[in-house]
């Protein structure tokens, strides 16, 4: 078992991380969904979100 793998939810606009999850439990297709459902206004304000990998605990 290696360290658990995060993808990081950042916006470029904000200049923030707006989210972290733990990639066992969400693939990128459940991120994107969290992206829309959780995160919307980012995107609607046409902000640019990037998906950045991260290792911890
Ligand atoms: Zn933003």
């Amino acid at each position: 078992m290696g360290a658990a793998e995060y993808r990081i939810i950042y916006c470029r606009e904000c200049d923030c991380v707006i989210g972290r999850y733990n990639r066992k439990y969400y693939t990128d297709d459940r991120i994107g969904e969290v992206i829309r459902s959780q995160h919307g206004r980012h995107v609607r304000e046409g902000h640019e979100i990037e998906l950045r990998l991260s290792r911890g605990d």
